[in-house]
């Protein structure tokens, strides 16, 4: 099928496409920025892209605004074209990190499709894994001061104070969002989708499952570890 004049081998300097994935509270925006960060891959996150569409009134915004107030996933369409549009930007000429898109069986199947119309594919998908209870209590822990927006956590970083925000002295509150009982539900929703886009990649022998429950650097060390040592020679 693919037409081999335009095929990957014929452009040896493709640029890298990885697909980040992991819950919420799984550590996945701390190591897409490091990835960012090590590899000078632009960071693609579709909410993130979504939000700044809707605060700026772009016409894509306006497309995506009733879906996204009712908190319903964007149609693939929309958001296939945003994400094409992204990477067609000079930000991404040595390639992009997604997160958040492919977000269901679906969506994997046409970005795939569209990638290979391009002689381009997703290089490797990068599973961050962290068993529920301790997404649960990470997501749990966090606090923040309703003054200055200064993020904490509990356990892993706590104020001078406990419960005072370091700057202001102000009661930092907890996020309706980061309660247990809102967290688990809104983990129910992401994992099976999620497990079905991981399996749909299985199939294709690219997907990198790394130990999310690991020091931050340990973690961004192995999956880069991963991606030299399992580069293809292509
Ligand atoms: P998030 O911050 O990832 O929860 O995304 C916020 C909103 O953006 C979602 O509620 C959807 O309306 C939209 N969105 C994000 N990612 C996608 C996606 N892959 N497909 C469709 N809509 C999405």
């Amino acid at each position: 099928m693919t037409d081999p004049g335009r095929g990957p081998a014929a452009s040896p300097d493709r640029r890298r496409i990885l697909l980040l994935v992991g819950s919420v509270g799984a550590g996945k925006g701390t190591q897409a920025a490091a990835l960012s960060r090590e590899l000078g891959l632009v960071h693609l996150a579709s909410g993130n892209l979504f939000r700044l569409a809707l605060r700026d009134g772009t016409p894509l915004g306006e497309r995506a605004r009733a879906y996204m107030e009712r908190g319903d996933l964007v149609p693939d369409e929309i958001t296939i074209e945003m994400f094409m549009d992204e990477l067609a930007r000079p930000a991404a000429a040595r390639g992009a990190i997604l997160d958040g898109f492919p977000r269901t069986v679906a969506q994997a199947r046409a970005l795939d499709a569209t990638l290979a119309q391009r002689g381009e594919r997703i290089e490797r998908v990068i599973s961050i894994e962290v068993p529920v209870e301790d997404l649960v209590a990470r997501v749990a822990g966090r606090r923040v001061c309703p003054v200055c927006g200064t993020p904490y956590h509990v356990v892993s970083e706590p104020p001078r104070m406990p419960g005072r925000c370091d700057r202001e002295g102000a009661e930092l509150q907890q996020r309706d969002d980061d309660r247990p009982e809102v967290v688990r539900a809104r983990l129910v929703k992401q994992v099976l989708p999620m497990l079905e886009v991981l399996e749909h990649y299985e199939r294709a022998g690219i997907v990198q499952r790394v130990d999310g429950r690991q020091p931050i650097s340990a973690v961004t060390g192995e999956i880069l570890a991963g991606l030299t040592g399992g580069r293809d020679a292509d």
